[in-house]
C-alpha cells in the first residue's frame, strides 16, 4: 500500500479529498504506556504474571502479580472464552489493560483487555478499513507538508496533525478538557470549511450568457419618490455586475418581507431592456401586484405583459417585461436573456424543476448569435426565507448569494414577553388602542381538541373577548368565509382572533399589536412571520407574546432583534440545543464540525483562502 498514489489511497479510505479524510479524527485514543503506580479508580496498563487461576460458575478468575505492586491482583473475566483460558494459564506473562479496583482488601481488574504493544499513544478511528491500515494512510498521507499543499495555514496544520499523532502532553490536555482543545476546534472547522469551498468549485456549472445586458436605469430611478436603502443598492450593482458579464448569472437574492426587492427586480428589467426579462411569481395575486407595480413604476417605453392561467394582459410577443404565474412554464416564450423568480421559497420541487429546464434549455439559434448552443439567459431569484449568514456563505459556493439587510421604514416594534400576572395590563393596552381607532390581532395556536397544553382554545376565548370589546372577529385556516370575515375586519373590527396558519391576504394598515398565545410553542421564523404583520405602515407596533415560561431564553433573544436573517441563526442555535420547533431541518447539518449559528467568521475567512488558494469561483 505504501506505493500506491495518494488518490487510490484516500478512495481506498472512503475520503474523496485530503481535507476531508484530516477533519475525520481519531474518536479516542489507546495509551499503552505502562504505568508506573496504582491509582486505584484509574486505567491502567500493566505488565504481569499469572499466579493462579480459578474457574467459577460463568467466569474465569486469574491471580496476578506486576512488578509495579507488592500486592496481587484479581482479574475476573465474565463469560470466558476458550481464548481467555489459554491466556490464563500460571506463569504466562502479558500486557493487560483496564481500571484497577479496590475490592476490600485487594485490588481487582473486571475484564481486562490485552496490549499487543506497549509504549504508545494509539488513534482509534471509527474507519471503514481495518484500524491498522487506516492509521497507515492517516500517518503517510496527514502531513504538515501535505496539509500545507491544500491551502491550509502551518500552524492550522500542525494543530491538525497532533490530533492524528499525540504525544504525552497533548494527550493530557485532551484529557482535561475531555476533547479536542479550542484551537484544535477551530482549526478542524477550518479545514471542513475550506474543503467544501474546494470541492464545490468543481460542482458549480458556468455558461456563457445569451448576451450581457448593460441598460441604463436612469429613467426609473428619476421616477422613484424615494432613496433606495443601501441593501436595495448592494444588491442592484451586484445584478449590474453579473448581467453586464459574458457568463450566465444564478444569483439568489434574500430579503426579509418589506426589504422592497420589488424595486431590485424592477431594476434588473432595466438593465435587460431593450430586450425580455421574464419574471415569475408563485400565485396570480402575486404576480398581478408585481404587475401593477412594474406599469407604475416602469418608464412609459417598456411594454409589460402579464400571463396567469386563462389569462393574458399586455401583449406577450412584443413585451420587454412579462409577469406571470407557473402558467409560464406552458407558454412559448420569446427568448429571454433574463429570468427572474421572486419568492422562490414559495415554489414547489415540480416547478423548480421546470424551471430550470426552462433556464437550461438550448434557446432557439438565432442569426445574432450562432454558437447558441451553450448559452444561457441570467438567472435571478429572490427569497424571502431569511437564512443564517454562515448558511449564505456556504451555499454561495454554488450560487451568488445576496443577502438585502434592514427594510426601508425601520420597523417601529416593541415586543415584550407576558404571563398571566400582566394579562390586566395588557387589556388596558388593547383597550386604549382600540379606542384610538387601531387594531389587535391575537393569535392562537392550533391544537387538536385531545391535547393539552395549558392555553385556551380561540373557541373558548371567544366569549371572554366578546364581553369586554366590541367588533371581535374569529377566523381560522379551515375558515370557508375567511377572505369575508378578514375583508369586514379591516373595515370596522377592533380585535381579531385567529390561528397561526391564517394567511392574511389582505393588507390591515390600521394594525398595531399582535398578542402570541402559547408562543414558546412557536418556532422563531414563524414568530418573526407573525410579528411582521404590525406596523407596516410605519405605525407604532407592539408584540406580546404570552407564555406560562416567561424566562424562556430563545424569547427573550427573539424580543432583542427585528433582523431576520439574525432570527434564522438564532433559529438554528437553539433547535440544535435540543429546543424543538416546528420547521425543517437546514442543510447545514451536513458538517461535521462547523455550526450554520456560529461559525460565520470562520466560513467567511475559509472562504477568502479558498478564493486565494484554487482561485475564483
Ligand atoms: P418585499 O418584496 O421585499 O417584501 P416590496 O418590494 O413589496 O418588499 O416593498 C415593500 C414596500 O416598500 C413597498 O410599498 C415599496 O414600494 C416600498 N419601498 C421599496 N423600496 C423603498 C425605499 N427605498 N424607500 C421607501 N419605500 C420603499
Ligand atoms: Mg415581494
Amino acid at each position: 500500500m505504501g506505493d500506491l498514489p495518494y488518490s487510490e489511497k484516500l478512495k481506498k479510505a472512503g475520503f474523496s479529498s485530503l481535507l476531508e479524510l484530516a477533519v475525520h479524527t481519531p474518536v479516542s485514543y489507546l495509551d499503552t504506556r505502562l504505568s508506573d503506580s496504582i491509582v486505584p479508580g484509574d486505567l491502567h496498563t500493566l505488565e504481569i504474571v499469572v499466579i493462579a487461576v480459578s474457574r467459577p460458575p460463568k467466569r474465569l478468575v486469574a491471580t496476578v502479580r506486576t512488578p509495579i505492586s507488592d500486592r496481587p491482583i484479581d482479574i475476573t473475566i465474565f463469560h470466558p472464552k476458550p481464548y481467555h483460558a489459554a491466556l490464563y494459564k500460571p506463569g504466562m506473562r502479558h500486557t493487560l489493560q483496564g481500571k484497577v479496583e479496590r475490592f476490600g482488601t485487594k485490588l481487582q481488574m473486571v475484564n481486562p483487555r490485552t496490549v499487543p504493544k506497549t509504549g504508545a499513544i494509539i488513534p482509534q478511528y471509527k474507519c471503514r478499513l481495518r484500524q491498522d491500515l487506516h492509521r497507515r494512510i492517516v500517518e503517510s498521507l496527514v502531513t504538515v507538508a501535505n496539509l500545507v499543499g491544500e491551502g491550509l495555514d502551518t500552524a492550522r496544520a500542525e494543530l491538525i496533525v497532533r490530533a492524528h499523532r499525540p504525544d504525552e502532553t497533548w494527550l493530557k490536555l485532551y484529557k482535561r478538557y475531555g476533547g479536542f482543545g479550542p484551537r484544535t476546534v477551530e482549526a478542524l472547522k477550518f479545514s471542513e470549511a475550506l474543503d467544501w469551498f474546494r470541492r464545490m468549485r468543481g460542482k458549480r456549472t458556468h455558461f456563457p450568457a445569451l448576451m450581457p445586458l448593460t441598460g441604463e436605469m436612469d429613467a426609473f430611478l428619476r421616477k422613484l419618490p424615494f432613496e433606495l436603502t443601501e441593501g436595495q443598492r448592494k444588491a442592484i450593482d451586484a445584478i449590474r455586475r453579473d448581467l453586464g458579464g459574458e457568463m450566465a448569472a444564478r444569483r439568489m437574492i434574500v430579503g426579509d418581507v418589506g426589504s422592497g426587492k420589488t424595486m431590485v427586480i424592477l431594476a434588473a428589467a432595466m438593465m435587460a431592456y431593450p430586450h425580455t426579462s421574464i419574471l415569475m411569481a408563485p400565485t396570480s395575486i402575486l404576480a398581478r401586484q408585481l404587475y401593477d407595480e412594474a406599469k407604475k413604476w416602469l418608464p412609459d417605453f417598456f411594454d409589460t405583459a402579464l400571463v396567469t392561467q386563462g389569462r393574458e394582459e399586455g401583449n406577450m410577443e412584443d413585451a420587454h417585461f412579462i409577469v406571470g404565474t407557473h402558467a409560464l412554464l406552458y407558454r412559448d416564450l420569446p427568448e429571454a436573456p433574463l429570468i427572474m423568480v421572486d419568492e422562490q421559497h414559495r415554489f414547489g420541487t415540480e416547478q423548480r424543476k421546470m424551471l430550470e429546464q426552462l433556464v437550461s434549455k438550448n434557446p432557439p439559434s438565432s442569426i445574432l448569435h450562432p454558437p447558441l448552443s451553450k448559452r444561457r439567459p441570467h438567472f435571478l431569484q429572490f427569497s424571502a426565507t431569511p437564512i443564517p449568514r454562515t448558511q449564505a456563505m456556504i451555499d454561495s459556493a454554488l450560487v451568488d448569494v445576496t443577502l438585502i439587510e434592514g427594510t426601508p421604514f425601520e420597523k417601529d416594534i416593541t415586543t415584550t414577553i407576558i404571563g398571566k400576572k400582566d394579562f390586566p395590563g395588557l387589556l388596558e393596552h388593547i383597550a386604549k388602542e382600540t379606542e384610538e381607532g387601531r387594531q389587535v390581532l391575537v393569535v392562537y395556536p392550533l391544537v387538536e381538541e385531545s391535547e393539552h397544553i395549558g392555553y385556551r382554545s380561540i373557541e373558548e376565548s371567544e366569549a371572554f373577548w366578546n364581553e369586554r370589546f366590541e367588533g371581535v372577529y374569529v377566523t381560522h385556516g379551515r375558515d370557508k368565509n375567511k377572505d369575508e370575515v378578514l375583508q369586514r375586519f379591516a373595515e370596522d373590527g377592533n380585535i381579531l382572533l385567529a390561528t397561526t396558519v391564517i394567511e392574511v391576504g389582505i393588507s390591515l394598515p390600521k394594525l398595531s399589536t399582535i398578542v402570541i398565545v402559547g408562543a414558546e410553542r412557536m418556532g422563531l421564523a414563524t414568530l418573526h412571520q407573525l410579528r411582521g404583520r404590525v406596523s407596516r405602515t410605519g405605525l407604532k407596533g407592539y408584540c406580546f407574546l404570552f407564555t406560562h415560561d416567561t424566562d424562556n431564553e430563545r424569547l427573550k433573544a427573539f424580543a432583542r432583534t427585528t433582523n431576520g436573517f439574525e432570527i434564522a441563526r438564532l433559529d438554528l442555535k437553539f433547535r440544535k440545543s435540543g429546543d424543538l420547533l416546528d420547521g425543517k431541518v437546514q442543510s447545514g447539518e451536513a458538517f461535521k464540525w462547523l455550526d450554520m449559528a456560529e461559525d460565520e467568521e470562520i466560513v467567511r475567512e475559509a472562504k477568502r483562502r479558498a478564493v486565494s488558494a484554487y482561485g475564483e469561483f
